[in-house]
C-alpha cells in the first residue's frame, strides 16, 4: 500500500469540510478506515462517551513503516491517486482528511503492523507528531484517541452527557454491524459488552442489534432489477415505530439518509402506518457506481443519484409489493406502471426523467416472509393492525409528498389554548343549570334561563383528568398506582439516552421507572388518575417526541403526552353517564363553559334561544 498526498486540483474537486465534530463521527471514520483496511475482525471500545477513549482495533492490512507518518497528514489517501478515481469511489474514506483532523483535536496513537513488517507505533498530541518507533502488536491497525478535543474547548462544549454521546455512537456502530454481516464487530462501552456480532451474515447481524424477536416481525426482501438490487429486511404490516430511529439505509454499502428512498418507503408503508408511526427497516440498495454521486458532503451522509424517479420507482414498487402482496408470492413481476411515480414526488428540476415506455420490467424475485405473521394479543397491543387498503389506493393523495403527515402538534395546541383561557372566560353557576337529558350518548344537555349547554362529556372528563394530574403535578403529590404486572419497556440506544434523561421528570408525574438492563426500563407504577394508562400508546408518543421536541423543555413534553394520555383514559363519547355522574363532573367543572380539552376541542357549547329560534325562523 502507498498513500498518495493528493494534488491541489483533486483536493479542490472535493468539497472541504469538517470531517469531525462528535465523537461518533470519530467512530465512523476509524471504524470506516477498518473496513476499508479489509479487516474481518473489529473491536470498538470507548469511555466516557468517547470524549475520554476511543480505541479501534482491527486485523485488516495495517500502516507500514514509511507509510505510518503519512497518515496523519491532511488530504493523504491510499485510496485515490487522481480526479479519475473519483468517479469509481469503491472504498468508504477517500479525502484522506479523517486522521489528520482527529489527530490535530486529540491525542492520537496508531499502532500497526502488515503481514510482513514489523509492529510499528506513532502518537500525536493535538497533531505534534512523535517519532515512529518499534511496538508490539498483531497483524491489523489500533488507533488510540484519547481526550478528544482537549485543545478546542469551543468545541468540547457542544459536546452532549456521556448517555447521549454512548448513545449515537451505539446508533453508528448498529449500522456499520447491519451493513457489514461479513464483519465481526465487538462493541464495548464503558468496559461491558454492549453489541457482539460474529460475521455470521445478516440475520445474525439484525438479530445482534434488535434481539433475535426481531426476526418474526419483518419481511424479508430480495428483489433485483437490471443493475439495480435492494435487499434486507423490512418491518411488516403490523410493526412501527415511534420515530424514524429504526430505519436504516445502505447505498453501495454506505449508510445513508436520503430523502427520495425515505419517501418511497414511507409511500409504499402509507396506509399501513398510523399517525406518527414510522417504519423499520434495514434495507440495501446496490446501483451501478457511474448513477451514483457519493461527494455530495464531507461527512457523506447522502448520495445523489442521476434519476431519482427510477430509484423511486423501484423502491417503491418492491416495498409496497412486499407489503400488499402479503409478501407470499415467490416470484412476482411488478411493471413501472404499478408504482404511480407520476403523481405528486418532487422532483430536481436537474434530473432528467426518462418517458415512461423506456421504464424496464422487473422481476422481483423470492418476497417472501421468512416467519408466518405473529397476531398474538400481546403484539397487538403495541402495534395495532391498520386497514389494509385496495390495490387501487391512490396513496399520493393520503400522504404528504414529501413526509408522512404529521398529526397535529398537541403541545403548540395547549400552549396556545392556555394564552387564550385567560381571555374572558364565561362562567356558570351549576346549581342554577338544569339537566335536560343527553343526546348521542355524547352530548349533555343543560338548560340556563334563555341559554341552552351542549356539554361533550368526553372532552369534559379529559379536561378534569389532565387539570388534576397537572394540579397534583405542580404540587408534587402525585398519587401512584402499583400494577400488578409491571410494564417492560426496551428502547434502542438512542431513546434509551433520551428515556434517561426523563425518569426523575417521569417519577415527578407518578410513574416508577427504572432501568432494567439492556436498554429497557421497568414501570411498576402509574399515576392513579391514568391507571387504565395505555403504557405502549403513551411511551410510543412520548418517544416520537425524541427528534421533533428536542429544543423544548422535556417536561412540558411529558405533561403534555400525559394530556393526551388522560384523553384517552377519559370516558369515551358513547358510553352512557348516569345522572349522578353527570352532576359530578359539572360539579367539577365549576361551570367554566369556556374550557377546552387538552386537545383544544370545547368542553361545552353555549346555544341562546334567540339563535335556536332564528334556526326555525321564528325571527330573523
Ligand atoms: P482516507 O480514509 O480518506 O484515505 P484517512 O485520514 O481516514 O483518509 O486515512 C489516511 C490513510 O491512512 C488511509 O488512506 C489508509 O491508507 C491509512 N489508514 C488509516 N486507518 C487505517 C487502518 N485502520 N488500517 C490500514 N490503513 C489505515
Ligand atoms: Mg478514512
Amino acid at each position: 500500500m502507498k498513500i498518495n498526498v493528493l494534488s491541489a486540483d483533486v483536493y479542490n474537486k472535493i468539497a472541504a469540510g469538517e470531517v469531525v465534530d462528535r465523537p461518533y463521527s470519530v467512530v465512523k471514520e476509524l471504524v470506516e478506515n477498518a473496513i476499508d483496511a479489509g479487516a474481518t475482525e473489529i473491536a470498538i471500545e470507548t469511555e466516557g462517551g468517547g470524549k475520554q477513549l476511543i480505541r479501534i482495533t482491527d486485523n485488516g492490512g495495517g500502516i507500514g513503516k514509511d507509510d505510518l507518518p503519512r497518515a496523519f497528514l491532511p488530504h493523504a489517501t491510499s485510496k485515490l491517486k487522481n480526479a479519475v478515481d473519483l468517479e469509481h469511489i469503491v472504498t468508504l474514506g477517500f479525502r484522506g482528511e479523517a486522521i489528520a483532523s482527529i489527530a490535530s483535536v486529540s491525542r492520537m496513537k496508531i499502532l500497526s503492523k502488515t503481514e510482513n513488517g514489523k509492529a510499528y507505533s506513532l502518537t500525536s498530541d493535538g497533531g505534534e507528531m512523535g517519532e515512529v518507533t518499534e511496538d508490539a502488536g498483531a497483524n491489523g491497525t489500533v488507533v488510540t484517541v484519547s481526550d478528544l478535543f482537549f485543545n478546542t474547548p469551543a468545541r468540547r462544549k457542544f459536546l452532549k452527557n456521556d448517555a447521549q454521546e454512548d448513545g449515537d455512537i451505539a446508533a453508528m456502530v448498529a449500522r456499520f454491524i447491519l451493513s457489514r454481516p461479513e464483519i465481526a464487530f465487538t462493541y464495548y462501552v464503558d468496559g461491558r459488552v454492549k453489541y457482539r456480532s460474529f460475521g455470521d451474515g445478516l440475520k445474525a447481524a439484525l438479530a445482534a442489534v434488535y434481539g433475535a424477536g426481531i426476526l418474526e416481525n419483518t419481511l424479508e426482501i430480495s428483489a433485483e432489477k437490471h443493475g439495480l438490487t435492494l435487499k434486507g429486511y423490512i418491518g411488516n404490516q403490523n410493526f412501527s415505530k415511534p420515530n424514524r430511529s429504526y430505519a436504516s439505509l445502505f447505498v453501495n454499502g454506505r449508510y445513508v439518509v436520503n430523502q427520495t428512498v425515505a419517501t418511497a418507503i414511507a409511500n409504499a408503508y402509507g396506509a399501513y402506518l398510523m399517525k406518527r408511526q414510522y417504519p423499520f427497516y434495514v434495507l440495501f440498495l446496490d446501483v451501478p457506481s457511474e448513477i451514483l454521486d457519493v461527494n455530495v458532503h464531507p461527512n457523506k451522509a447522502d448520495v445523489r443519484f442521476a434519476d431519482n424517479r427510477m430509484i423511486y420507482g423501484c423502491v417503491y414498487s418492491v416495498v409496497s409489493a412486499v407489503l400488499d402482496g402479503s409478501a407470499r408470492a415467490l416470484e412476482y413481476t411488478v411493471t413501472e406502471s404499478a408504482a404511480p411515480v407520476q403523481t405528486a414526488i418532487p422532483l430536481p428540476k436537474s434530473v432528467e426523467v426518462k418517458p415512461q415506455s423506456q421504464a424496464p420490467k422487473m422481476t422481483y424475485v423470492e418476497a417472501r416472509q421468512e416467519l408466518e405473521f405473529d397476531l398474538s394479543p400481546a403484539k397487538e397491543s403495541g402495534f395495532k393492525p391498520r386497514a389494509i387498503v385496495s390495490e387501487g389506493r391512490n396513496v399520493f393523495e393520503v400522504n404528504a409528498p414529501k413526509e408522512q403527515k404529521e398529526e397535529k402538534d398537541f403541545f403548540a395546541e395547549n400552549k396556545k389554548y392556555l394564552e387564550s383561557l385567560e381571555k374572558g372566560r364565561e362562567k356558570i353557576d351549576v346549581s342554577t343549570l338544569s339537566y335536560k337529558g343527553e343526546l348521542f350518548h355524547t352530548y349533555l344537555i343543560y338548560e340556563k334561563g334563555d341559554d341552552a349547554y351542549f356539554i361533550d362529556q368526553h372532552a369534559a372528563h379529559e379536561r378534569l383528568i389532565y387539570d388534576r394530574l397537572r394540579a397534583a403535578v405542580e404540587k408534587r403529590n402525585v398519587v401512584s398506582q402499583p400494577m400488578l404486572c409491571p410494564y417492560i419497556l426496551s428502547t434502542n440506544a438512542q431513546e434509551y439516552a433520551f428515556l434517561l434523561q426523563s425518569l426523575k421528570l417521569l417519577g415527578e408525574l407518578g410513574f416508577d421507572i427504572e432501568e432494567f438492563g439492556g436498554a429497557s426500563f421497568k414501570v411498576s407504577a402509574v399515576p392513579a388518575d391514568l391507571k387504565n394508562i395505555n403504557l405502549d400508546g403513551f411511551f410510543q408518543e412520548v418517544l416520537s417526541s425524541m427528534e421533533t421536541l428536542r429544543a423544548i423543555r422535556l417536561s412540558d413534553i411529558l405533561k403534555d403526552k400525559l394530556a393526551s394520555a388522560a384523553c384517552k383514559a377519559a370516558v369515551k363519547g358513547g358510553e352512557t353517564l348516569t345522572e349522578s355522574e353527570v352532576r359530578a363532573l359539572m360539579a367539577q367543572m365549576d361551570g367554566d363553559v369556556g374550557l377546552k380539552c387538552p386537545h383544544g376541542r370545547p368542553v361545552a357549547v353555549k346555544m341562546t334561544k334567540r339563535e335556536i329560534e332564528k334556526l326555525f325562523k321564528r325571527i330573523v
